[in-house]
């Protein structure tokens, strides 16, 4: 049996978190708990009484850093717990895989699992008695801990997925779509935008199917009846960013007829008209082989038309090239659709197989340098249409949230526009400020002229 801490000292616990931005909330709210509970976290291994590593198990590199991961924290420390969507998989043959990799692990929980993750914690490095913190409910605010820098940060707003693509293996692990009470996630938007955040990032795995799962229950929030659906949840979004000047972004938004209404909040600037809309393909054979959400909807169309209703309108997209079966002249399908509907920022994946994905199953299988070679395309093609579109800009002032700016920007820094989101999209390139009075700081908006562009970013001079 593992050794059990004495509570006599304040216990440190190390923690690596790995994955996507849904992994990242899921690591805040157990430090938020941690930290309410009087544990210090460890900036080592070594130094860390246990270490909890939150893993991804998406796709096979994900995979791969993980288990690397536990290992480097097994060897380094000893005491291990492990959580997150690679915790959910199971090993070839049954068994969970992280087990049957490294059996020494002290436990192993899936994704989203705060209170079995604290469980662990308790009885492996009991919680140290704090008689002050002990008796204050919620002492760190309904925000919690942010792994974010101050300025933004993400908000998930609900979990689980209720669609069963065939190449992703979410739902196996993260099961069926659970909303978040609308009341909740609009306490801690009010929290994140009091304490300072700039912008807000909604994510989920799917943001228009929110509030499916309670059918669109209604909710209370100050005292006022809210739906909890997507239209109700931007708007509320957006009432409480208004006074505070901040951005509300939205992430993983399937093109469902529901979405126009959402189109109009953006053309009157209430949330920021920019769509993180995962499309994966255009030709409709190949979305139905992949069982994609709104796969029967006329996406050109649709996109044209949330265009003519907000013009300013920024679409970011993520395909997968070379699905099972896929023709070259599917594959132009998708080349031409990423011309016409002008997608501003586009990512691609070469298909790859993920352990447990139902289109494993399909005929087809294309050889990885065919794949791959079409990915290349896609991104050639991409970037075309992205860099044609990023060059209209210049000549144009826009807002800026500033991300960096050392020596309060007197030598420039850099920032990002409405268009791009943090991580993910380009940035805008922040010149020195020509008057001498004009200063930059992080998580401020400044206004700046676009002078240039330089790849996939903008270059700016702040006015
Ligand atoms: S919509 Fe499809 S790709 Fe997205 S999480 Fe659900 S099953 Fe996976």
């Amino acid at each position: 049996m593992s050794e059990v801490l004495s509570p006599t000292k304040t216990p440190k616990v190390g923690f690596v978190s790995l994955g996507c931005p849904k992994a990242l909330t899921d690591s805040e709210l157990i430090l938020t708990q941690l930290s309410a509970e009087g544990y210090q976290t460890s900036k080592t291994f070594e130094g860390a009484d246990l270490v909890i590593v939150n893993t991804c198990g998406f796709i096979d590199d994900a995979v791969k850093e993980s288990l690397d991961t536990i290992g480097e924290a097994l060897a380094g420390n000893g005491r291990v717990i492990v959580t997150g969507c690679l915790g959910a998989r199971s090993a070839e043959g049954g068994g969970n895989l992280v087990r049957a990799m490294h059996p020494s692990v002290l436990a192993v929980t899936g994704p989203h699992a705060t209170q079995e993750v604290m469980d662990a914690v308790h009885s492996h490095c009991p919680k140290p008695h704090d008689p002050f913190m002990d008796l204050v409910p919620g002492a760190f605010g309904e925000a919690g801990v942010k792994l974010t820098p101050r300025h933004y940060a993400y908000l998930k707003i609900s979990e689980g997925c209720n669609h069963r693509c065939t190449f992703c293996i979410i739902p196996s692990m993260r099961g069926d779509l659970v909303s978040r009470p609308v009341g909740d996630v609009l306490k801690e938007a009010r929290a994140l935008f009091e304490g300072g955040v700039k912008e807000l990032l909604v994510i989920s795995q799917d943001t228009s199917a929110y509030g499916v799962d309670v059918k669109y229950r209604t909710g209370f929030w100050d005292g006022r009846p809210v739906k909890t659906r997507m239209l109700d949840l931007v708007q509320a979004l957006g009432d409480l960013a208004a006074p505070h000047g901040a951005w509300v972004r939205l992430h993983y938004v399937y093109p469902y007829p529901s979405v126009d209404e959402v189109i109009a909040l953006m053309a009157t600037g209430h949330v920021l008209p920019y769509l993180d809309v995962p499309f994966q393909h255009s030709h409709p054979d190949v979305l139905k082989r992949m069982k994609r959400p709104a796969s029967g909807e006329k996406n050109l169309e649709r996109i044209e038309r949330w265009r003519d209703a907000c013009p300013e309108l920024v679409v970011r997209s993520t395909f997968i090239a070379g699905f099972p079966g896929e023709t070259e002249e599917e594959f132009q399908h998708l080349l031409d659709f990423v011309r016409e509907a002008q997608i501003d920022r586009a990512g691609c994946f070469a298909y790859s197989a993920v352990d447990g994905a139902a289109a494993n199953e399909l005929p087809g299988m294309l050889p990885l340098e065919l794949r791959e070679e079409r990915r290349a395309r896609f991104m050639a093609v991409a970037e075309e249409v992205s860099t044609a579109r990023l060059r209209r800009r210049v000549g144009a002032t826009m807002q800026v949230l500033v991300d960096a700016a050392p020596g309060l920007g007197r030598k420039g820094g850099v920032g990002r526009s409405y268009a791009d989101a943090p991580e993910i999209d380009g940035t805008v390139q922040l010149l020195p400020p020509e008057k001498i009075s004009k200063t930059l700081k992080v998580g401020e908006f400044t206004r700046a002229r676009i002078v240039g562009t330089q790849g996939h970013d903008l270059v700016a001079l702040p006015v």
